[in-house]
Parts: structure tokens; sequence; C-alpha cells
């Protein structure tokens, strides 16, 4: 197999990823930055970023990866396309294998790989992405003054992201596939204490529909193990919090997780229990997963990365 050195490896290429080339390239160190599946991370699914400091316009999602595509290559970034698909953390030099056909030997690592929303798996969420579906209610809400929208899932993201979304919009209805809700007391309780928040318990989406965009949900209420009433909502938006799966599969074997599979790291920093490997942006973060977290959290590996070289 095909092998190389480089003194520092990210994979991933979201605004941790982006961040972290960009201050290791203007720190001479080098860095291969592999893409990943999607590259430019989760924002390139999303349409205007209108909370990204820096853009009193907002900016679109895309756009937005594009420039920090461009400003990590202007620094001598060099941006592959590839995955991931196997780690060897257990000695250094640290090996990741590329699409199972290239080994890369790395003295350091920045792992940037982020993490993936849920979807509830219904065709329509794809027809309709960018179009009334969302699985950020911080990135989209802002779209949804006075409107009506619905959010899936009872757990503590799905209630925070309905009370989020109930000061803005309209109405909220919350769909929630059992008679009671996962979230914790305090979450519940703010969410029952809503007026603008409808709470369907055991219902699922089972379909959308809408000429240019979501103009409504197909739900199935369960009245019993045999009875089930179908019944169309009209909403404008439709959120799903179901939870989110951070990228970290190959790294598990060598390195710290939550029950999720969030990387942990030494509080306030992007230090992993390995020497010279890092984790930033949302593979290691269950609380903000912000763009601008992200981007910070790079910063943050890449300095690591250059003291962690003088160090040696
Ligand atoms: P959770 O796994 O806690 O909850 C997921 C929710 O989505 C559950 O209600 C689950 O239903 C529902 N769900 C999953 N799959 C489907 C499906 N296919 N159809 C319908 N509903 C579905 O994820 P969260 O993202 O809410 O939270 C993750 C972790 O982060 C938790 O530990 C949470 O406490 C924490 N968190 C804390 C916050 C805070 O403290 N402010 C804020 C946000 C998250 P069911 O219950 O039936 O399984």
């Amino acid at each position: 197999m095909e092998k190389e050195q480089v003194k520092c490896l990210i994979i991933g290429s979201g605004p941790a990823g982006y961040t972290a080339a960009i201050y290791a390239g203007r720190a001479n160190l080098s860095p291969v930055i592999y893409a990943g599946l999607q590259p430019g991370g989760q924002l390139t699914t999303t349409t205007d970023v209108e909370n990204f400091p820096g853009y009193p316009q907002g900016i679109g999602g895309p756009e937005l990866m594009e420039d920090l595509r461009k400003q990590a290559e202007r620094f001598g970034a060099d941006i592959r396309y590839g995955v991931a698909t196997k780690a060897d953390l257990s000695k250094q030099p640290y090996t990741i294998t590329i699409d199972d056909e290239k080994e890369i030997e790395a003295q350091t690592l920045i792992i940037a790989t982020g993490a993936t929303a849920k979807y509830l798996g219904l065709d329509d969420e794809k027809k309709y992405a960018g179009m009334g579906v969302s699985a950020c209610a911080t990135c989209d809400g802002f779209f949804y003054r006075k409107k009506t929208v619905a959010v899936v899932g009872g757990g503590d993201t799905a209630c925070e992201e309905a009370i989020y979304l109930a000061g803005l919009a309209s109405k909220v209805y919350l769909i929630v596939r059992k008679p009671y809700l996962r979230a914790s007391k305090v979450m519940q309780e703010r969410v029952m204490n809503n007026e603008k928040i409808e709470v369907l318990f055991e219902h699922n989406a089972v379909g959308l529909y809408g000429e240019d965009g979501v103009e409504g949900v197909h739900l199935v209420k369960r009245m019993g193990e045999a009875d089930e009433r179908r019944y169309d909502l009209p909403v404008d938006g439709f959120f799903l919090a179901i939870g989110h799966k951070p990228n970290s599969d190959i790294f598990k074997p060598y390195l710290d997780t939550d029950e999720t599979g969030y990387i942990l790291t030494e509080p306030g920093t992007p230090r992993t229990k390995l020497p010279g490997v890092f984790a930033a942006g949302d593979v290691a973060d269950p609380h903000y997963r912000q763009a601008i977290t992200a981007a910070a959290s790079g910063c943050m590996a890449a300095i690591e990365v250059e003291r962690y070289l003088q160090s040696l």
C-alpha cells in the first residue's frame, strides 16, 4: 500500500478542519487535510448562515465553506478528497488509511470529522432538504418567524429546539413517538408551560407534502395496538431533533468517548489522551455544535499541534 509521511494531518473539512488548516498553514506546518464524505461539512447542506460573525448580511453555507477552503489553500494547506477509513493510533507516527488504499503516517493528527444529524429516513426529508426540512433550529429558526413549525423528538435537544423556535414562530408542534418525553424534568416543564408549544404524543411523522417547499406533515397517531389515525398537519418548517451521531467510529478503540461516541478531551482544550492527537469541532462537542465554536476549537487544535511539535 502507498505510504506517505506528514507532519500535521487534519481529517474533516468543516469549520473546525479548515480553521485548523489556516492556522497550521500560517505556522508553516504544511498541513494535509482530507475532506471526507461531505467536503465542507454540515454547513454545505444549509442555505443562509446569519450567525457567523463578520457577515452582516449573512452568507450561504456552501459559500462560507468555499471561502474557508480558499483561505486554507492560500496558506499552503494541501486539501485532498478522500475518506479516512481506518486508524491505528497504537503507536507513533499515527497511521490513517485513506479510502482503504493509502496510508498516511502522521506526526500529529487533528480529528475534525464532525457529527451527523440523525434523520427519520423518509424520502421526503431528502426531497425537501433546504426547502423546509432542517436539523438545526439555531441555524434555520429565524426563517420561520411568525410561522408554524414541527419538531420531531422527545429528548433534551428536541425540547430545547422547540423552546427556541417558540420564541420566533407563532406555533410549534412537538412530535413525540412515545406517550412521554425523555427530556430532563426541567426541560419538560418548560415545554409544557410554553403556550406556543403543543406536544403531540404517540405521533409519528410518515411523510411531508407541499408544492415548492414543506406545507405540511403526514402524521400517524397511535390509539392502541391495532388502532391508528392518519391525518395531515399544515406546517411551514419540519425540524429533526432525534439526536446526532459523532463521526468517531474508527478512533474509538484508541480514545476515550462518551456513551454517544463524542471524543472526550481535556476540559477547555482539544487535547485527547494521546500525545499529538487533538479533536476539534462537533466530533468532540455535544453541547454547542455551532460553526463558530467548531472554528474556534480548530484554531486551538492547530496551536496545540505547533506547541507539541516544538516540544519534541
Ligand atoms: P436523545 O437520544 O436523548 O433523544 C432522542 C429523542 O429522539 C428521543 O425522544 C427519541 O425517542 C427520539 N427519536 C429517536 N429516533 C426517533 C425516530 N426514528 N422517530 C421518532 N423519534 C425518535 O438525543 P438528544 O439529542 O435529545 O440528546 C443527546 C444528549 O445530549 C442527551 O444526553 C441530552 O440529555 C443531552 N442534551 C442536553 C441538553 C441540555 O442539558 N440543555 C440539550 C441537548 C442535549 P424515544 O424517547 O422514543 O427513544
